[in-house]
């Protein structure tokens, strides 16, 4: 991947000029600016970023320029690029399960805050980890609906184990907190509202005042229909917080990912044939930056161009649209309406794909050659 010096006007700008073969991630900061100011803003807590949704340097960078001071890392590596990129910024390393050489890493590199949902990792965090000035988060997961897939699958303690992890915190002498996740793409404010009241229902059974509340990430893009009303979301989180914990409201704290960067990249990708013209095989696939069509579902913005930069503007056909590689789950689900019009050489705009994109890239059947772009907007 390589970030190239030509800041474009838009994808179409781009689309016109070079054709590019290979597929291209571009990149707008001024959207990840406005949207990072727009939590800063609005979330009534601290925002953080959870850099594993797209770790980019350019990102990171912008964000710190935009005012995010904190990242939610899950890894030595992610550790130690956030500290070589933002020396004062607050590291969450909110991975709850690590090698005890991955907990010694983040010791020496300053990490003041981490989760944890079991007791085997608890005892691990007491026995390597000074208290002092540290917090220890406890994660909790509920059987609640509203995400496009389910993070309690893998990480988050039962209430009732939860609480009884806060109270060995407490106990040994760290600042008790507590975190959940209510799952990526959560479009349902609800969500949040019956973590955060589980939240105070915990700390009062532990007879633990939690410092700090982490409501993770899960804050929705914009993949289909009308863009997310993220303020309504955050009144919520707002409200649900006053009337669930009284005067002992704690800290809060966010960690978007996908809410905060996916809207600032939109990906550009190439018709390499119409098999007899019908199946668009495309230049990237779900090895590439489309990796999450499967499990999210097809993203509905979606743009053509000609190779001249114009916009195919005929009535939508169903198609079939598989990626490059020889594997045959290599497709997008179902049939995406493409404009009728669309012929070979075309190009296929998908907007809001900056998250879990670039990150996730392989290079299965040799490709995935992802270039990244920087344009002023992401618009026409
Ligand atoms: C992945 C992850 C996030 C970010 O999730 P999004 O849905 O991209 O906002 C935040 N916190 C933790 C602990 C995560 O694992």
């Amino acid at each position: 991947m390589g970030l190239s010096k030509t800041i474009w006007t838009n994808p179409a700008e781009l689309i016109a000029h070079r054709r590019p073969a290979q597929p291209v991630l571009v990149f707008a900061p001024s959207v990840l600016q406005a949207t990072a100011r727009r939590f800063i803003r609005g979330f009534p807590g601290l925002v953080t970023y959870a850099v594993k949704s797209n770790p980019e340097e350019a990102v990171i960078d912008n964000l710190v320029a935009a005012g995010v001071r904190g990242f939610d890392v899950a890894s030595p590596a992610e550790i130690d690029l956030v500290r070589r990129l933002a020396p004062g910024a607050a590291l969450h390393y909110n991975n709850p399960v690590r090698g005890r050489d991955e907990i010694a890493h983040a010791v020496a590199a300053g990490v003041k805050s981490w989760s944890v949902d079991a007791a085997s990792e608890l005892e691990k965090l007491i026995e390597m980890v000074p208290a002092e000035g540290c917090e220890i988060s406890v994660r909790f997961k509920l059987p609640v609906a509203g995400a496009a897939y389910d993070f309690g699958a893998k990480f988050g303690a039962e209430p009732a184990r939860a609480g009884e992890l806060l109270a060995r915190v407490a106990q040994a002498g760290f600042r008790a907190s507590l975190t959940f996740h209510p799952g990526t793409q959560c479009i349902d404010p609800m969500a949040w509202e019956a973590y955060i009241r589980t939240a105070a229902e915990i700390g009062r059974a532990a007879g633990v005042e939690i410092a700090r509340l982490n409501v993770g990430g899960g804050f929705p893009s914009h993949r289909t229909g009308p863009a997310p009303a993220l303020e309504e979301i955050f009144a919520r989180i707002e409200r649900a917080s006053e009337e669930a914990f009284g005067a002992a409201r704690p800290v809060l704290v966010c960690e978007p990912g996908r809410g905060l960067v996916a809207d600032a990249f939109s990906h550009v990708t190439r018709v390499k044939a119409l098999r007899d013209g019908a199946q668009v095989f495309l230049n990237d696939g779900v090895y590439g930056a489309l990796a999450e069509m499967p499990l999210m579902g097809n993203l509905e913005r979606i743009e053509v161009y000609s190779p001249e930069g114009l916009r195919r503007m005929a009535a939508p056909v169903g198609r079939v649209v598989f990626g490059p590689t020889c594997d045959s789950v290599d497709r997008l689900p179902g049939e995406v309406p493409l404009p009728g019009d669309l012929e070979e050489g075309d190009f296929i705009v998908f907007h809001g794909l900056g998250a879990y994109s670039t990150a996730t890239n392989t290079h299965f059947n040799g490709f995935g050659q992802l270039e990244i772009a920087t344009a002023m907007t992401l618009g026409r």
